[in-house]
């Protein structure tokens, strides 16, 4: 049996050596053979050198180093594709997700299940608003999405070869993984856990890109927004007649043709503001299927740094399902 540990790095520096330490120590106590996926996101800061000086030293550390940063989703992905495991670990490398844990998703995966997630009792060191965000985000998926995304779950989770198989034929290149993960199903099962503050460094993500992940999240996995903008339509179109109705009524009744400035005004500010936002919601889905339908590949690789491979591979591009 082989377990594969994936872990992406964004200028993580800081941590390395602790996270090595405490995932390597981990594994020495589990009965299987390991390997563990570091893929370089494109750090600008030493985190390649010092993965590097590692992976010197363990057969079990295999270095991905990415061509530029591509975020944490696609770094995700390639180490999926590296992966040989018979089981598929993905943690971060900030010690946020503890690897102290990964003795007891091993052991609910050796009791059947196909995916272990880890989901959180508690979060520490993260702002309110965070938090606040967050859970607002996974009601509102949970609401207009059929794929059952589980609340309070990242991306630390235990994977078999099935189901990581059924992840890495997925190819599209608007990768929201916590969907991702969830649309391919099989048997599931979570375990709790407190999830750490950053053992060191700073998150990579502002408000703004967790914005967008949350658009990427909805857009990915339901046309929703669309169904909702036609009803929205719908429902401006209708009550417009039924005002336009009254409107000539009036007119014919009283016979004041002039008057009604502030309504008009009022009705075209109001279908205008309709109009852009559901041509922004079109848009949103258009932009998504432009960049599906360039077909490029997810990710190119600088270089593979692994036991006999010092990286001499030279460029490639692992894209091979596609
Ligand atoms: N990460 C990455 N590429 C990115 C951003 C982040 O590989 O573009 C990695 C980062 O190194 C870490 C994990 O994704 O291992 C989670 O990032 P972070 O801790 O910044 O996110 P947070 O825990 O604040 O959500
Ligand atoms: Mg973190």
């Amino acid at each position: 049996m082989l377990l594969s540990v994936i872990v992406p790095f964004y200028n993580e520096e800081e941590v390395i050596y602790s996270f090595i330490q405490r995932t390597t120590s981990v594994l020495d106590t589990l009965p299987f053979d390991s390997e563990i996926l570091l893929v370089n996101d494109g750090s600008s800061d030493a985190t390649l050198d010092i993965l590097k000086r590692f992976q010197e030293s363990d057969p079990r550390l295999i270095i991905i180093d990415l061509s530029r940063n591509f975020g944490k989703e696609i770094a995700m992905t390639a180490g999926l594709d590296f992966s040989k495991g018979d089981a598929v670990v993905i943690i971060d490398a900030d010690l946020q997700d503890p690897p102290e844990l990964i003795p007891e998703l091993i052991e609910k995966w050796q009791s059947g299940f196909d995916v272990v997630y880890a989901k959180r009792i508690s979060r520490k060191g993260e702002t309110a608003l965070k938090k606040f965000t967050s859970k607002t985000f996974y009601r509102v998926i949970k609401r207009l999405s059929r794929v059952p995304i589980p609340e309070d779950t990242g991306d630390f989770r235990l994977m078999n070869r099935r189901a990581v198989d059924a992840i890495i034929s997925l190819r599209e290149r608007n990768r929201y993984m916590k969907g991702i993960f969830a649309w391919v199903g099989y048997s599931q099962t979570a375990v709790l856990y407190h999830r750490d503050p950053r053992y060191a460094g700073v998150s990579k993500w502002n408000y703004l890109e967790l914005w967008d992940l949350a658009i990427e999240g909805i857009t990915s996995f339901t046309v929703a927004p669309l169904k909702i903008s036609t009803y929205l339509g719908l429902l401006t179109a209708s009550s417009a007649f039924i005002y336009g109705l009254w409107i000539i009524i009036k007119t014919l009744i009283y016979s004041d043709p002039v008057a009604g400035y502030p309504t008009m005004m009022v009705v075209i500010l109001f279908l205008g503001g309709v109009q852009l936002l559901a041509l922004g919601i079109i848009g949103e889905y258009l932009g998504r299927i432009f960049s599906e339908s360039k077909q490029r590949p997810l990710y190119l690789i600088n270089d593979v740094y692994s036991v006999g491979n010092e990286g001499s591979s030279g460029t490639q591009s692992a894209d091979s399902n596609s």
